[in-house]
């Protein structure tokens, strides 16, 4: 497969910020002790995914966007939907959905870190056709 040009793409496709080829994580989303890992560098172009010590620390405020964006758009159908329900259904749905959504929201913001601040940009030449 080739490496998308658009970094957009390569960003959504938790990709590597230079290669738009190596996955930025070790294992499925869905693999709940280990969604987080991520190897130390690209395994197709060798860019480091921890620029420095702590990197991701940043990304904490990212995720509370992520969190507060999800608040409202959990909140505000609940709101219309059903008639605004005791402040109780709020806070289980809202939490409930804020923990399914965790995995996705924790690589995406890292992901967002990385490609705002990390200073890697995309090079086709890193890319190697076929490699994954
Ligand atoms: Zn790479």
């Amino acid at each position: 497969m080739a490496a998308p040009e658009s970094s957009t793409l390569s960003l959504l496709d938790l990709r590597c910020p230079r290669c738009h080829q190596g996955r930025l994580f070790s294992t499925s989303a869905f693999n709940i002790t280990r969604f987080a890992q991520m190897p130390a560098q690209c395994p197709v172009c060798a860019q480091s995914f921890e620029p420095e010590p702590g990197f991701y620390y940043g990304s904490m405020y990212i995720t509370f966007a992520f969190n507060v964006a999800t608040m409202f758009a959990v909140g505000i159908p609940l709101y219309y939907l059903f008639g605004n329900p005791d402040t109780w259904v709020y806070v289980v749905v809202v939490t409930a959905v804020t923990l399914l959504l965790t995995p996705a929201i924790l690589r995406y913001s890292r992901a967002l870190m990385l490609y705002w601040f990390g200073g890697a940009h995309y090079d086709p030449r890193w890319s190697k056709a076929g490699a994954r």
